[in-house]
């Protein structure tokens, strides 16, 4: 999947990746209790370890998706668009924008002295 040249350019794709499998995981283990006959305990269990999964996953991503130059989270704004498609609204950004400087991490090490 194609994250788009924001997040391509800061290689920060593994983030979102990461928040996508951990979501998923999340919503397996909360249905793991649907398929199998458990106890109360054990359906708690798995219903409260896909909630933290969930939960975490989702923290990782915005705190963790930033823009190298200003630090703006980009997660965030992204959520806080009118359009629901967050994802698409991200994708289609080529600069920061909260600086609108081009996404390339400050520590280029290929443009070093
Ligand atoms: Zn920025």
């Amino acid at each position: 999947m194609n994250y788009g040249p924001l997040l391509e350019q800061t290689h920060q794709t593994w983030k979102v990746r990461a928040m996508m499998i951990g979501v998923s995981a999340a919503v397996l283990l909360e249905a793991v209790p649907l398929f199998f006959t458990f106890g109360k305990g054990a359906a708690l269990l798995f219903s409260g370890l896909g909630a933290w999964m969930a939960l975490i996953s989702v923290v990782i991503a915005f705190v963790g998706i930033k823009c190298p130059g200003c630090g703006s989270h980009w997660m965030w704004r992204a959520a806080f668009q009118p359009s629901p498609n967050w994802v698409g609204w991200l994708r289609r950004q080529q600069v920061c924008p909260a600086c609108k400087q081009l996404a390339v991490p400050s520590n280029n090490r290929w443009s070093g002295p």
